[in-house]
């Protein structure tokens, strides 16, 4: 038996063997064959960096903001071109198409030229080499417009942009949106930097789901929220000390509050009144032990906003001192702060505040300027009771 490793190699031998046999066939000389059939075959690297050298040049014709190039054929690493566009640029799905169409065309024009390159030489290797070659081009085009199960496949890719444009902006926007939520959860609570231990220690168990929650490796919603109900039975645990319980009240007030902050304005979907009581008495267990950290006023004043009570949102976040508190945490509590703002009717004010937190968070920006377009301000966020403060 051959190990699973090993069989695509045997593959690549058996049919290079093959090709000599067919290339001594046509060419009628041994050195003439091997040598038609190593160029076909090193080809194949010329023919995976032009189909990469397509997407790069479509991306910044496109101006599609280019965050990583990755071009190592046969080093065992993915080879990409990697755009992070925004949800709001204009026409994004027709420039997301060309995009993802460049590689495979960028294949195909290669093997059209190869192809008539080689049926216009008259000597019988160089055609065989040349024809060889346009085949493994045009192979790799079709291969890749293929739609396949990696999140990086160009076939998937392409098709998800044709056939659901705006369900597929929708997914890029929520995703641009939960890196805002991730990086405002290490702003109010700086996951360890070494390994971390699961299990029922308080500090250990949050780490753990920062960890899980926050590399965006995230396995399914279901699994988010059995972690969060046992990070939040374990914050209110009365064996639990104290700034542990704190320090998981406000991380799960963010992750959660956020989210049905974006709900409620981007989807039209209010959050239920259970769910504003639990984020409630979440950021009640932070602000109640530390009042004055920016962190737990950012969470108290989330969960004032979802139950509608912009009045005390606002006085928590009267005093936000960028140069003292981290500035996403300073960012955050500006965008918070015009939310109340909003929805007091003090537009100018959220103005200054949206000014104020600069363009670090264009998503939650955007939620903001929702709010803010709103006229009159509709009941965005269930009302709900909350336990006295
Ligand atoms: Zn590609």
């Amino acid at each position: 038996m051959i190990s699973s490793r090993r069989r695509p190699v045997a593959a690549s031998v058996l049919l290079a063997l093959e090709a000599v046999v067919f290339a001594l066939f046509v060419t009628e000389s041994v050195t003439g064959a091997i040598a038609a059939v190593g160029f076909t075959c090193l080809s194949v690297w010329v023919h995976v960096v032009l189909h990469e050298c397509g997407h790069l040049v479509a991306a910044k014709l496109l101006r599609l903001p280019i965050v990583a190039v990755r071009i190592a054929p046969f080093t065992g690493r993915r080879n990409e071109v990697v755009v992070r566009p925004a949800p709001s640029a204009t026409a994004l799905p027709l420039r997301m198409v060309l995009f993802y169409l460049a590689g495979p065309v960028a294949n195909m024009c290669a093997a059209a030229a190869l192809a008539v390159a080689g049926a216009s030489t008259s000597t019988p290797m160089t055609r065989l080499a040349l024809l060889g070659a346009a085949l493994v081009a045009a192979l790799l085009g079709v291969l890749n417009l293929i739609p396949g199960t990696s999140p990086r496949s160009d076939g998937r890719n392409l098709l998800r942009w044709l056939s659901a444009p705006t369900a597929t902006r929708a997914g890029l926007r929520a995703a641009h949106y939960q890196e805002e939520i991730n990086r405002t959860v290490r702003a109010v609570s700086p996951p360890p930097g070494g390994p971390v231990r699961d299990g029922e220690d308080p500090r250990g168990a949050l780490a753990a789901f920062q960890q899980r929650w926050s590399t965006g490796r995230a396995q399914s919603a279901a699994d988010l929220v059995a972690d969060a109900e046992r990070l939040a039975a374990l914050a209110r645990a009365d064996t639990t000390d104290p700034v542990a319980a704190a320090a998981i009240g406000q991380v799960l007030t963010v992750q959660f509050g956020l989210w049905y902050l974006y709900g409620a304005v981007v989807n039209g979907a209010p959050v239920e009144r259970r769910e504003v009581l639990e984020i409630a008495e979440l950021a009640q267990i932070a602000f109640h032990v530390q009042p004055h950290l920016m962190s737990a006023r950012v969470a108290m004043s989330l969960a004032h906003l979802l139950n509608h009570r912009p009045e005390q949102a606002r006085s928590l976040l009267v005093d936000i001192r960028p140069g003292v508190d981290p500035p996403d945490l300073c960012d955050i509590a500006f965008l918070l702060r015009a939310v109340a703002e909003c929805q007091l009717g003090n537009h100018a004010d959220a103005d200054a505040l949206v000014r104020a937190a600069g363009g670090g968070y264009p998503q939650l920006t955007e939620v903001v300027a929702a709010i803010r377009a709103a006229h009159p301000t509709p009941p965005l966020f269930a009302v709900a009771p909350m336990a006295a403060t």
